[in-house]
């Protein structure tokens, strides 16, 4: 499977804000937007220009690099969304959020996306009670993500779960930390993905 390997926190200088990427650190002054806010690289500090299709292609690269996908898949949800009925911005918006990783990562099981698809990958979850291993997969309305019995103890989903205290959870999901079960109760809509997304932008870029 193939893995951005590169450093993480570069993503979020060069989209400019933070992409929260990398957990707990994300919220410390170690983040890599705090320390430096300009762009990487040797002309970081010039002046940027972007021209129509550079605004469209960093619009798209946030948009990937928040999800955590690699530009085929997020070029495949791209077309799946153009399928669906309704605007294609937002469906791809609603597909991204739907996936198990991201699903996950909203229920507070993880503290990023990216911990989120390794923990899945590694067999810690179940989807309505069977093992799912695959981050990719579309949730749909009423399906209930539970971690497995013998993962309750993982540190990094136990520490996830601990730093939830306090802090809500999206209205489209449900979460009881008690049993470590989490449930979709609908489907996520555009009002409910509060990052700053223009997606017609997207839109534009993929039907050149
Ligand atoms: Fe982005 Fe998090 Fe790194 Fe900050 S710490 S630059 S939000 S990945």
């Amino acid at each position: 499977m193939a893995r951005y390997n590169d450093a993480v926190c570069r993503m979020c200088r060069r989209e400019g804000m933070k992409l929260f990427l990398k957990g707990d650190r994300c919220f410390t002054p170690k983040c890599g937007v705090e320390r430096r806010s300009y762009p990487p690289g040797q002309h970081g500090q010039g002046r940027a220009r972007f021209s129509d299709f550079g605004v469209q292609l960093r619009e798209k690269q946030k948009v990937k690099r928040m999800y955590g996908l690699l530009e085929k898949q997020f070029a495949r949800t791209m077309k799946r969304a153009t399928r669906m009925k309704g605007r294609a911005g937002e469906n791809l918006l609603v597909l991204l959020e739907r996936r198990l990783d991201n699903v996950i990562y909203r229920m507070g099981f993880s503290t990023s996306r990216a911990e989120a698809r390794q923990l899945v990958r590694h067999g810690h979850f179940l989807v309505n009670g069977r093992k799912a291993s695959i981050p990719s997969i579309a949730l749909r309305e009423g399906a209930v993500v539970s971690v497995r019995e013998t993962s309750r103890k993982v540190a990094r989903i136990a520490g996830a779960l601990e730093a939830l205290e306090g802090k809500s959870v999206p209205q489209w999901i449900d979460i009881d930390k008690d049993n470590f079960t989490g449930k979709v109760k609908t489907l996520p809509v555009r009002e409910d993905i509060t990052m700053p997304i223009q997606e017609q932008l997207i839109v534009e870029l993929y039907s050149k």
